[in-house]
């Protein structure tokens, strides 16, 4: 079926997902004419925001300049929730924790101590009689921040559309951008429905940014991840009331998880879990025995009690820039398109205020928010790196990989799990 529709769009955002259905919403909401395009369904389970739960946190071992940014977002969270009628966000508390020196535990106290946020120091055992479920060494240190919590990743897509619709903006699923291309003062997108000019165009295409933006090809590349639910043993001790999401660094590696929610199991993944660079087209998208038995495995030494029946499996895709932080910024050869990357495993919770920036972005080329961390040239003028952003990968390039995607080979640097971000 081929739909052409006349006139003109102020913005265009490929790809309705986390960032773009926010996108979608403030620029509606400041009276932009929107279409949003989305290749799959809304919401859908091919991307990167699908599977009940995504942590939210203000203390953030990854840098501690992403706090001013969380504070926004859960501002604009609760204003969603609120718009919405339905609940988004649950507050459960978080726990990061890891050995002393690490760069979780130290990263998440640096993080509370510049911006004087809430906290408490607990080891392992203490840690165990305050939330029963988890059995951490008692070696290691896990700081515990009251305002941390999850969303409802799904809800909040379904949630940003709605309000767009309210405000006007059209937003088509099951509709693929195939291209687009610059115009004076604009941009053509071409589908495989039908061919749109707006004034301006937003990337947020998640896991195939690389295939619709030149220049994050190569700068922003998908990985294979797998999720486990456990039904647990005493259910009890991971309940929202009783059980904190956690960003955990133990002998196997970096891990993340959640509260029973939406499953009647509890979640969690092991960050890079086999380090899987993938087309998200070909992804394999099956979990295998495999990728259960290291999760199993990660779950009976520290969650003994969660280690029931399997209740579910799911592959999902982290998208990763070389340093790991966020490419958000105006396409510097074209300045009325910009992009948001998917943010390298850690960007749902910002989603919201992502999507505020992005709308500045369309709307003025510039934002309020500090966005400098974020910009592309960090990546590929390393002498132009901003002195906030982190040190440059030396370590663990080695171990670069090329990938092939449409024909051309890719390579890139492997980042190492485990690395400074600060
Ligand atoms: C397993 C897993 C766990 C995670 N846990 C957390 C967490 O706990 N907390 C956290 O903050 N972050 C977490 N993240 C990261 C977070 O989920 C991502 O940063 C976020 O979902 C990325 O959103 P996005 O909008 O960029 O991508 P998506 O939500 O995938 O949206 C991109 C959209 O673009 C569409 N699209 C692509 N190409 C086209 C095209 N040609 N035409 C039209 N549409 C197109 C796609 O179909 C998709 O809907 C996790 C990620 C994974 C995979």
């Amino acid at each position: 079926m081929s739909v052409t529709y006349s006139g003109r769009y102020d913005a265009i955002v490929v790809g309705v997902g986390g960032m773009g259905s926010a996108a979608s919403y403030y620029l509606a909401r400041r009276g932009k004419r929107v279409l949003g395009l989305e290749r799959f369904g809304l919401p859908h389970a091919m991307g990167s925001s699908h599977g009940h739960t995504r942590i939210i946190r203000l203390a953030y071992y990854e840098h501690p300049s992403y706090v001013l940014l969380l504070r926004r977002a859960y501002e604009l969270w609760r204003e969603i929730q609120k718009t919405a009628g339905e609940r988004l966000l649950y507050t459960t508390g978080s726990v990061d924790s890891g050995p002393e020196d690490s760069w979780v535990f130290k990263g998440s106290w640096e993080s509370c101590r510049l911006h004087d946020l809430p906290h408490e120091v607990l080891t392992g055992s203490e840690l165990h009689r305050r939330y029963p479920g988890y059995r951490l060494p008692d070696d290691h240190l896990a700081l515990v921040q009251p305002d941390g919590g999850f969303l409802a990743p799904e809800k909040c897509i379904v949630s940003y559309v709605t309000a767009a619709q309210a405000q006007g903006a059209e937003i088509h699923a099951r509709e693929r951008v195939l291209e687009w291309e610059p115009l004076e003062g604009g941009v053509r997108v071409r589908t495989d429905r039908g061919s749109y000019e707006a004034d301006k165009l937003v990337v947020t295409a998640g896991a195939w940014d690389g295939e619709l933006v030149d220049v994050l090809d190569g700068l922003a590349v998908p990985e294979r991840q797998v999720l486990a639910w456990l039904q647990p043993t005493r259910p009890e001790r991971f309940r929202p009331e009783n059980f904190p999401v956690f960003n955990l660094l133990v002998d196997e590696g970096r891990f993340y998880g959640f509260p029973v929610h939406g499953v009647p199991g509890f979640k969690f993944g092991k960050y890079h879990h086999l380090e899987e660079v993938v087309d998200p087209d070909t992804l394999d998208r099956e979990a295998h025995d495999y990728d259960e038995q290291l999760l199993r495995d990660f779950a009976e030494r520290y969650f003994p009690d969660g280690c029931g029946p399997t209740m579910d499996l799911q592959t999902c895709m982290f998208t990763n820039t070389p340093d790991n932080h966020f490419v958000i910024d105006v396409h510097p050869d074209y300045e009325q398109v910009s992009f948001a990357s998917p943010c390298s495993g850690h960007g749902y919770k910002f989603a919201s205020v992502i999507g505020e920036i992005m709308a500045d972005l369309a709307d003025t080329g510039i934002t309020r928010h500090d966005i400098s961390l974020f910009r592309l040239d960090r990546l590929t003028e390393p002498t132009h790196r901003p002195s906030s952003a982190p040190p440059p990968i030396t370590q663990g390039q080695a171990n670069g990989q090329v990938h092939e995607r449409n024909g051309h080979s890719r390579s890139f640097p492997r980042v190492p799990d485990v690395r400074p971000f600060w």
